[in-house]
């Protein structure tokens, strides 16, 4: 299921971007959306080397991670179960996590703090069982987005990524420096307070000077919106036909616009936006649009 792949980069025909680019990581599977399938690429691997076949995990009720994990499980034939923060729903995330079979823990707000203890109290005894952290957090999970610089076509001056824990951008710092790429990376916080993530970024991998965090384009907090970034959406999706999420694609190219009105990028200036994918997640707002 993990095997190599490359998805594809294209252009993107958003004025007055010239030398706009896209990562289409969207595309990979719709279930097994974006930076998910690439976080959990070498968290299963080492699951089943470690002979584990029961993954058990973390999420809210709208997570991307849930629903990929749910379906990534299925497909490679391992049992999932998940801890749901909050009191039992159900949505069109969560249905689809029943659907492929995941098992669902809703968990109080209160409990839920308190991950690895809730894991022992359910599965000390599971010899099977697998911790994973909410949203796939993991050095492995960086591994898996390192790859993603590996399989780009061309040399960009900027990078974009959006950010809940920022494994994502600390898979991708990694990957340039590795390859010794001067590309600047920006992540966007897809969080309020987000400056946290510089921590959580150079706990993987050294902080250099290609990173740049925005903490500024949380628009209220995380799965917020503000009528200003509802606009923003339907304009952006409307011009160049792809479709971007609220949580997180949609404010990182925000961003992107933002710093190219302010004068910080430039026309010139060859700019790669990664699209994680997590489209689904647009279901819980379907009444802002
Ligand atoms: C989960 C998710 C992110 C956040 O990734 P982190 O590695 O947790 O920072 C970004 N974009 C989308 C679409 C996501 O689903």
């Amino acid at each position: 299921m993990f095997e190599k792949l490359n998805s594809p980069v294209e252009q993107l025909n958003y004025a007055p971007f010239s030398n706009l680019f896209v990562k289409r990581d969207d595309l990979i599977d719709p279930f097994i959306s974006g930076n998910k399938w690439r976080k959990l690429k070498y968290i299963l691997a080492k699951a089943t080397a470690a002979n584990k076949n029961h993954l058990v995990t973390f999420g809210g009720a709208y997570s991307n991670h849930l629903v990929a994990t749910a379906a990534a499980a299925a497909r490679t034939g391992l049992k999932a179960t998940a801890f749901v923060r909050g009191e039992a729903v159900n949505n069109e995330m969560l249905m689809l996590c029943r659907l492929f079979g995941m098992e669902l823990i809703f968990t109080d707000r209160e409990s839920y703090r308190s991950k690895k203890e809730l894991y022992g109290n359910y599965f000390a005894d599971d010899p099977e069982a697998y911790f994973i952290d909410e949203g796939g957090a993991s050095p492995e999970a960086a591994i898996g987005c390192a790859e993603i610089i590996q399989e780009l076509p061309a040399r960009y001056d900027h990078i974009f990524c959006a950010a809940g824990t920022g494994t994502t951008a600390a898979g991708l710092l990694a990957g340039i420096q590795k390859h010794e790429l001067d590309t600047n990376l920006h992540v966007v916080s897809a969080l309020k307070g987000g400056s946290f993530l510089m921590d959580e970024i150079s706990s993987i991998t050294p902080a250099s000077a290609h990173l740049h965090l925005h903490t500024e384009y949380h628009f209220g907090g995380y799965a917020k919106t503000t009528p200003d970034l509802i606009y923003f959406i339907k304009n952006f999706t409307g011009q160049t036909g792809l479709l971007i999420d609220p949580v997180y694609t949609a404010k990182m190219f925000y961003a992107i616009t933002d710093l190219r009105q302010k004068g910080i990028l430039h026309q010139d200036d060859k700019i790669l936006a990664i699209h994680t994918g997590g489209l689904l997640g647009m279901f819980g707002m379907k009444d802002k649009f």
